[in-house]
């Protein structure tokens, strides 16, 4: 089963390009969509959750046509949504069991089987009885997977799921999903490099709506070899540098500013060339003003 997205444009009424041309073949397994906030990422997850339309391109998942064949599509689709809205005080397991008969496991014995399966699995058995407003947020976004993984879904959707998540339960979420995508499409959408550095082994850069890389991440860190410079320099000399060279980040180290450079050639006194990583790789695309 694969996903291709083929030339998919959205102007929202505003006159927000949020879609220019997306063109994507997406095989099982982790993918990841990186981009700023604003590039897109929630208007493509929406569209091939099938919430909201394109004006033009096309969507395949295997054969299914995601743009009009939107019913069957929802049978094979999870969806975890950015914002969930309001987390209801029904307990767990009644909601799991109630959206469970919304995917149409009607037989009352299989969907306590499912159900309890599923609890097991996403590690919050132990808490099925409680309320899921008071669910701790790492808590929230597996009780979040849960839901979307009833009903063995091909194509599983998460939009920025780990925000507002401490490590621990960042990585408890990680090994999750990584279980899962072994399987079936898993789109990540995320503006974190790390969770794609982690997780993917091919995604898409999105920037203003346009694809501007895809490909493996080591592809992308590879293609930047010799060509990324660092300087630790003071505050005041900011300015100077980014008038200068093409700075593609700034991070403070210590307190004092540690500039990524993109060049060609050696860049002068005081840089030092260093292995890029997936953040440069970033920042050297989205930060074209340098
Ligand atoms: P991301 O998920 O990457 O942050 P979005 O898809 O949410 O990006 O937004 C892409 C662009 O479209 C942004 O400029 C955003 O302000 C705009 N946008 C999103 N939704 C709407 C909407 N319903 N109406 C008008 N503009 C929108």
């Amino acid at each position: 089963m694969t996903l291709r997205i083929e030339q998919l444009c959205k102007t929202y009424g505003n006159g927000v390009k949020a879609l220019d041309q997306v063109s994507l073949e997406i095989p099982i397994g982790m993918y990841g969509l990186l981009g700023p906030n604003g590039a897109g990422k929630s208007t493509l997850m929406r569209t091939l959750a099938t919430l909201q339309d394109a004006d033009s391109g096309s969507v395949f998942l295997g054969e299914l046509d995601v743009l009009s064949q939107k019913q069957q599509v929802r049978r094979l689709l999870g969806y975890l949504p950015q914002e969930f809205g309001v987390y209801p005080r029904t307990s767990a397991m009644e909601m799991l069991d109630h959206i469970a008969i919304l995917k149409g496991i009607t037989n009352s014995r299989e969907r306590r089987e499912v159900v309890e399966g599923m609890l097991e699995r996403v590690n919050l058995f132990a808490h099925r009885k409680k309320a899921i407003s008071g669910f701790s947020g790492g808590m929230k976004q597996r009780f979040g997977i849960a839901q979307a993984l009833l009903g063995n879904p091909q194509l599983l959707i998460v939009d920025e799921p780990t925000a507002g998540l401490d490590p621990g339960e960042r990585n408890r979420f990680y090994n999750l999903l990584s279980e899962v995508g072994e399987n079936v499409v898993v789109i990540l959408s995320t503006h974190i490099v790390q969770d794609v550095k982690e997780l993917c082994t091919s995604m898409a850069i999105i920037h203003q709506g346009r694809v501007v890389y895809a490909g493996a991440p080591v592809q992308a860190e590879q293609n930047l070899r010799g060509m990324i410079w660092q300087k630790s320099i003071s505050r005041q000399e900011l300015d100077e540098h980014r008038r200068e060279y093409r700075v593609i980040s700034t991070k403070l180290v210590a307190g004092r500013p540690l500039i990524h450079v993109l060049s060609e050639l050696a860049p002068g006194a005081g840089f030092s060339q260093v292995d890029p990583d997936l953040e440069d790789v970033f920042f050297s695309l989205v930060n074209q003003a340098g």
